[in-house]
């Protein structure tokens, strides 16, 4: 199954991306992730994506087009994959269709922007592996340290509150109109994110065969 996530920063795509990613057996690719790894490496791509994101801005179409075709070219992709964070505007979206990328579903995680606001400040994530915790819903067994890898969580820079604000700006800018564009071909499908992080995925899986 080919699946976009699509929702404001924040909204719990990533967290809804690892489930559904155990679940169906099929890999979840993070732009954000990978463009944070770029970035720790250190590589050119990723030194010209900073500035973008730390401002809350998006990074220029032509950066996350690139990368998101030579990771789907990738072999683990052949039976699938969840897009977490790809597209984000509308000539994204209209370059995975010119790839001939045929996506079945699009998972839109709906949260109002004072609760994401309210939740951003309470997001850590791992600095070694990216896995993604929460003070108040999703906290890690031993504090300050990922479950996954025993890296140390940090607050993302961009997930500081003006800049959340900024990012929430460009969200209904430039991502929102996706849903129309999707909806469009019939393969919108709304979740509400719910308080407990249980119940929006049982809501996702539910939307998967919906
Ligand atoms: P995320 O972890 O998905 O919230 O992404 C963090 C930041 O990476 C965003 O605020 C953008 O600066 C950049 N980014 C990630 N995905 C994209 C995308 N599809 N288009 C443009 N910028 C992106």
């Amino acid at each position: 199954m080919k699946l976009i996530l699509l929702g404001a920063p924040g909204a719990g795509k990533g967290t809804q991306a690892e489930v559904i990613c155990e679940h169906l057996s099929i890999p979840a690719i993070s732009t954000g992730n990978i463009i944070r790894e770029a970035l720790t490496s250190g590589t050119e791509m990723g030194l010209r994506a900073k500035s973008y994101m730390d401002e809350g801005k998006l990074v220029p179409d032509e950066v996350v087009i690139g990368i998101i075709q030579d990771r789907l070219k990738q072999d683990d992709c052949k039976n699938g994959f969840i897009l977490d964070g790809f597209p984000r505007t509308i000539p994204q979206a209209e370059a995975l269709d010119k790839m001939g990328v045929v996506i079945d579903k699009v998972i839109d995680i709906e949260v109002p922007d004072e609760k994401i606001v309210e939740r951003m400040s309470g997001r850590r994530v791992c600095e070694s592996c990216g896995a993604s915790y929460h003070l108040l819903y999703k906290k890690p067994e031993v504090e300050g340290k990922c479950g996954k890898c025993g890296g140390t969580l940090i607050q993302r820079k961009d997930d500081h509150p003006d800049t959340v604000k900024e990012r929430l700006k460009v969200y209904h800018d430039q991502t929102e109109p996706l849903k129309g564009y999707y909806e469009k071909q019939g393969k919108l499908r709304i979740v509400e994110g719910q308080e407990a992080v249980e119940d929006t995925t049982k809501l996702t899986l539910a939307a998967l065969e919906a």
